[in-house]
């Protein structure tokens, strides 16, 4: 995780004080003394986190911190605000100019610690997935992103303290959004098809209900672990008093703290970002996601092609080698096929491709995995299969293939096509295990002996030993 954080402060004994504790939590830290000098550095590169002192004319420090978020080469920039003093109004108004948080002097240590630490990981998760989703547009997989704002589901959990409906109602007031209690157990039994809440606001009042801390530090862990709410962001609502347990939560994977002192209006503000956040994180998941589908599947069959084969085929042998159970490999190739391109037209000897391609995945198991891996050659991975069973299996195809019809681009014009297969069988002998590209060469050799042996045949290969 990179480090480097700017502090901006014009009184030079603030700056002195806060980069020594900074220094000795490993962090590089620069100080700039005037917002010109700040903006320059952020403008070149030289922060990954920025602390800035709204001491100076706060209005000159907010429009600093709005210039740097409103500028897409700096708008990921993580950025705590800190203040000696500040009404909820100047709270409120240092967040929505664009301050992830405001802490008050004199700031405790572990809560300014926690919080540089949850918000640089915030930040490199993000730039990691924008990464991948940079490489899916340079590759052209990327889907154009939705055009409409999903609402978002937040949900309350609940403490059975009044104060809690209280908020619940503003916040729902605030933002236009239906605001769902929940209580603990049923926040760790969610159905997913009934819709996960996108923000968990989680109280952790010691007052009057005298909440045990314990249960919401688990709760906060226990989310972020399960598949069902792992992606949900999580908001927790701290006593004022208790910078401890705002460290914790963050430390515990809490993406914001808030204390309960605060405004509904900040509460909301805050949620707001969460959703908008975690919103944003979602579609670069979504594009990340179809992207390699795009990347692993062959557009014309829509089966996989060879990229995705082999590391599967590499699973596969290691599954088969602990379980002791052997597997096939199969590599199909359609017999004189530059004949039906020569003779129909290369668009006919596409829909034959993908005739081709249709019949053999209707004709397998589901855990049989079917990929494109070259002009008109297939493969086929078969998990716990004995040699008899390929054999019948290759037979089986070999035979569908010949017996069917497969439409050319002309309307009512029919062609046959038969298929050669090399057939070799993986794990059988542990004490040795093969490298899966030697399999595939061994396979490959069985399917050249079917051609010479004059096509439309299945061949098998002798063991690997
Ligand atoms: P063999 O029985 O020895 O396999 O003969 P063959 O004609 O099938 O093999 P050869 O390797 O000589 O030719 C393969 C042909 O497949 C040549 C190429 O034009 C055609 N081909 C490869 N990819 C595609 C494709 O995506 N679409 C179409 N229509 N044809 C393709
Ligand atoms: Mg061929
Ligand atoms: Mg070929």
């Amino acid at each position: 995780m990179s480090g480097r954080i700017l502090i901006l402060d014009s009184v030079a004994t603030n700056r002195i004080v806060l980069r020594a504790k900074l220094l000795t939590a490993q962090y590089l830290v620069t100080c700039a003394s005037t917002i010109a000098d700040a903006l320059n550095m952020v403008r070149s590169d030289l922060a990954d986190l920025l602390i800035v002192d709204l001491g100076q004319p706060a209005e000159l420090v907010l429009d600093f911190i709005q210039t740097v978020r409103t500028d897409p080469a700096t708008a990921a920039l993580p950025i705590i605000a800190i203040s000696s003093f500040c009404t909820p109004a100047g709270r409120l108004e240092a967040l929505e100019a664009g301050a992830d948080d405001i802490l008050i002097k004199p700031i405790a240590d572990g809560l300014l610690q926690a919080r540089i630490r949850s918000l640089l990981r915030a930040r490199d998760a993000d730039s990691e997935l924008r990464l991948r989703d940079d490489t899916s547009r340079a590759l052209g997989f990327a889907e154009p992103a939705a055009g409409f704002a999903v609402p978002g589901r937040i949900a309350l959990i609940e403490d059975g303290t009044t104060a809690a409906k209280g908020l619940s109602s503003a916040v729902s007031r605030i933002l236009g959004y239906e605001v769902q209690t929940l209580d603990p157990d049923s926040a760790l039994s969610l159905d997913p098809s009934g819709g996960v809440p996108d923000v968990f606001v989680i109280p952790a009042r010691t007052d009057a209900s005298r909440v045990d801390v314990g249960i919401v530090f688990r709760l906060v862990a226990d989310l972020r672990s399960r598949s069902e709410s792992r992606l949900a962001a999580q908001l927790i609502v701290v006593p004022s008093d208790t910078p401890e347990i705002a460290a914790m939560a963050l430390d515990l994977g809490a993406n914001d703290v808030v204390i309960d002192a605060a405004e509904p209006a900040e509460i909301a503000h805050r949620i707001a970002a969460l959703l908008r956040r975690k919103a944003n994180l979602d579609r670069l998941r979504d594009t990340v996601k179809s992207g390699i589908r795009a990347a692993v599947t062959d557009p014309l069959t829509g089966l996989y092609n060879r990229r995705y084969a082999l590391p599967h085929l590499a699973s596969l042998a290691e599954r088969a080698l602990a379980d002791r159970r052997e597997f096939a490999l199969m590599v199909l190739d359609i017999d004189h096929f530059k004949r039906i391109n020569d003779t129909y037209g290369h668009a006919s000897g596409d829909k034959v491709l993908v005739g081709v391609a249709q019949c053999l995945r209707d004709n397998l198991r589901a855990i049989d995995l079917v990929a494109r891996i070259g002009g008109e050659e297939f493969l086929i991975a078969m998990p716990e299969t004995t040699v008899d069973q390929a054999r019948g299996a290759a037979d089986r195809l070999r035979r569908l293939i010949e017996t069917a019809t497969f439409e050319t681009d002309q309307p009512g014009q029919v062609v046959r096509v038969t298929l050669s297969i090399g057939v070799a069988i993986g794990g059988v002998d542990p004490a040795r295990p093969e490298d899966v590209t030697r399999m595939v060469d061994r396979a490959d050799a069985a399917l050249y002996m079917a051609k010479s042996a004059g096509r439309n045949t299945v061949t098998i290969s002798r063991s690997a030993a």
